[in-house]
């Protein structure tokens, strides 16, 4: 199933990329999390897209 609603996806992308991921373990915390809740590690990365520099 894909979704082609642009919109949609938009609504979608937002709720999934507003998270941080843990580096040490990889777990999704909280967008406003400060420390992984599963492992305490405060090595946390937000979840976004990156696009390519070059
Ligand atoms: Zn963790």
């Amino acid at each position: 199933m894909v979704i082609l609603d642009p919109e949609l996806m938009k609504i979608v992308e937002a709720r999934v990329l507003n998270k941080k991921v843990c580096r040490r373990c990889g777990a999704l915390n909280p967008p406003s999390a400060t420390r992984c809740r599963r492992c305490r590690s405060d090595n946390l990365r937000p979840k976004k897209k990156e696009v390519s520099k070059k």
